[in-house]
C-alpha cells in the first residue's frame, strides 16, 4: 500500500499590540492578575460596540505581503458562532469570505489565506474546578491556513519555523509555541495507491514543536491502519476533530463533523466594511524590512557558507548587526566578520548602537599580526571598553613578531640550548612543535607561530 501524506497546517499568531483587537483593554495575559484588563466589549456584555484595532489589520497585511500575499483592499469581519466557555459572546469576530490577505506563498507551501480574528478567553483548572480568565479575550489573533501542501512531519516542523521566523522579523508577535502565542492545528489525510484519499482529521491542542511532529506522525499511522481494516474514503460529511494527548501521547476523537455551516457564519453588523486602499498597502509594504531569504542570498554574495549564511540571517536583529559591519556588497572582511559573530559575540548580548564597523576593519587590516586567540579576547574588550582594538592590542603587547630578523636571533637560542630536541628533529620534522613552543616562549608569547616555524626550519637545514 502506497501512502502518501496530505497536511494542511492552520497557524494562529497573536500580535503584540499593546491593546486588545476590538476594544481598548491592555493587550498583556501573562502572569496577569486574572480579569484584570476587561471591559464590557472583550466580556462580550450585551450592547457593547467593537472598534477595530487599525495597528493589528496593518500588521495582519504587513504578514501577508511578506507572504507573498494578494491584499483584498475592500474586507469586512463576519461572526462566527459557537459555544465555548470562554468565548463569552458565543461568537468569535473573524474573517471568512474577504480575508485581508489571499493566495501566498512559502517556498513550496501555498498558503491560501492569511485573516484577522480575536483569541478567546482561557480556562484555567485548578483542583477539579474550572475558573476562566478574560484577559486573553479579545487580543487579536491571525490566521495563516496553507493549502495541503505538506507531505512529512519534519516538512511541517520546517513550514512553522519560517513562519516563526518571519513573524519575528516583522517584530509582530513572540510567535512562541510553547507560551501559546503561536499555535498550529494540521489537518491530514492520506493519499492510498495514489487513488483513494482517507478522511479529513483536524487535530487540536498541540502545544510544541516536537508535539506538532509527534501528532502528525501519529495520525499518519492511524489513518493508514484505519484504512487498511475500514476502507472508508473521503467525503463531504466524515472530517473530524481530534485532540492531541501529549501524555498518551495519541489522538482521540473530539467532534465527530464540523463545516463552516455549522458556525452559521455572518457580517458583523456592529463594525462597517474596512477598506485599505493601494496606497495604504503599498505604504505597509514599504515597511518590510529585509527578509531571511533575501538576507541569505545577499551572504553568499559576499562569500559567505551556506552554514554561515543562515546562522546570520535566524534573527533579524543578529542579522543587522553583521549588516552594520559590513554595509559594502563586495567586502574583502564578510568571512572574518562573520566568524567573529558567529564565535566569540555569538555568546554576548550586543547592543547594535555599541557596535563600531571601524573597529572590525582596523581588526581585519592587522589580523596577519594577531593571533586568532588574541583577536577574540580584542573583540570581545574592545566592545565591552568601547576603544579601537588596535590601542588594545599595542597597550597589551598582543602584536605578534613576524620580523624574521629578530626571531631567528631567539630561534638560534633555542638550537643552541635543546640538542635533544634538534636531535629529534633530524629523526623525525614533525617534531618541530616542541622547538616552535620554546620560541614562543622565549618571545613572551608575541612571536607569530608560522614565521617562527618557517625560521626554525631554516636554521635547522642549514645545521
Ligand atoms: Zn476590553
Amino acid at each position: 500500500m502506497k501512502i502518501t501524506p496530505i497536511i494542511g497546517l492552520e497557524v494562529h499568531v497573536e500580535l503584540k499590540t499593546k491593546s486588545k483587537m476590538f476594544c481598548g483593554c491592555d493587550a498583556e495575559h501573562f502572569h496577569t492578575e486574572p480579569n484584570t484588563h476587561t471591559c464590557p466589549v472583550c466580556l462580550g456584555l450585551p450592547g457593547a460596540l467593537p472598534v477595530p484595532n487599525k495597528k493589528a489589520c496593518e500588521w495582519c497585511i504587513k504578514l501577508g505581503l511578506a507572504l507573498g500575499c494578494t491584499i483584498n483592499e475592500e474586507t469586512f469581519f463576519e461572526r462566527k458562532n459557537y459555544f465555548y466557555p470562554d468565548l463569552a459572546k458565543s461568537y468569535q469576530i473573524s474573517q471568512l469570505q474577504k480575508p485581508f490577505c489571499i493566495n501566498g506563498k512559502l517556498e513550496d507551501v501555498r498558503i491560501n489565506r492569511v485573516h484577522q480574528e480575536e483569541d478567546t478567553g482561557k480556562s484555567v483548572h485548578v483542583n477539579g474546578e474550572t475558573l476562566l480568565d478574560f484577559n486573553r479575550s479579545g487580543v487579536p489573533l491571525v490566521e495563516i491556513v496553507s493549502e495541503p501542501d505538506i507531505k512529512s512531519p519534519e516538512d511541517a516542523k520546517t513550514y512553522l519555523l519560517k513562519i516563526q521566523q518571519i513573524v519575528r522579523y516583522l517584530g509582530i508577535s513572540d510567535a512562541d509555541i510553547e507560551k501559546g502565542s503561536m499555535r498550529c492545528e494540521p489537518t491530514i489525510n492520506l493519499c492510498i495507491d495514489d487513488e483513494f484519499y482517507t478522511p479529513l482529521v483536524e487535530i487540536k491542542n498541540v502545544a510544541s514543536l516536537t508535539g506538532v511532529m509527534t501528532a502528525i506522525q501519529y495520525e499518519i499511522d492511524r489513518q493508514a491502519e484505519q484504512y487498511s481494516q475500514d476502507k472508508i474514503t473521503k467525503n463531504s460529511t466524515n472530517k473530524t476533530t481530534r485532540g492531541w494527548d501529549a501524555d498518551k501521547q495519541q489522538t482521540f476523537l473530539q467532534r465527530e463533523k464540523e463545516g463552516s455551516a455549522d458556525y452559521r457564519y455572518f457580517p458583523e453588523p456592529d463594525i462597517p466594511p474596512i477598506i485599505f486602499s493601494k496606497e495604504q498597502v503599498e505604504a505597509i509594504r514599504a515597511t518590510l524590512p529585509e527578509m531571511p531569504e533575501a538576507k541569505i542570498a545577499k551572504y553568499k554574495t559576499l562569500g559567505l557558507s551556506d552554514y554561515d549564511s543562515n546562522l546570520l540571517s535566524e534573527d533579524s536583529y543578529f542579522s543587522s548587526i553583521f549588516d552594520k559591519i559590513i554595509t559594502d556588497s563586495d567586502s574583502v572582511y564578510a568571512k572574518f566578520v562573520a566568524n567573529l559573530l558567529i564565535g566569540p559575540l555569538k555568546t554576548i548580548e550586543i547592543t547594535i548602537d555599541k557596535i563600531n564597523p571601524e573597529y572590525f576593519k582596523n581588526l581585519f587590516d592587522n589580523k596577519d599580526q594577531l593571533s586568532s586567540s588574541a583577536i577574540k579576547q580584542l573583540v570581545l574588550e574592545s566592545y565591552d571598553k568601547q576603544v579601537d582594538p588596535l590601542i588594545l592590542a599595542k597597550q597589551q603587547n598582543l602584536f605578534q613578531v613576524s620580523d624574521t630578523n629578530k626571531l631567528e636571533e631567539i630561534a638560534k637560542d633555542v638550537i643552541a640550548n635543546n640538542p635533544k630536541a634538534v636531535a629529534d628533529y633530524q629523526k623525525n620534522p614533525m617534531s618541530i612543535g616542541f622547538l616552535v613552543g620554546q620560541v614562543m616562549k622565549s618571545s613572551g608569547g608575541s612571536a607569530n607561530p608560522q614565521v617562527a616555524k618557517e625560521v626554525l626550519e631554516k636554521l635547522l637545514v642549514l645545521n
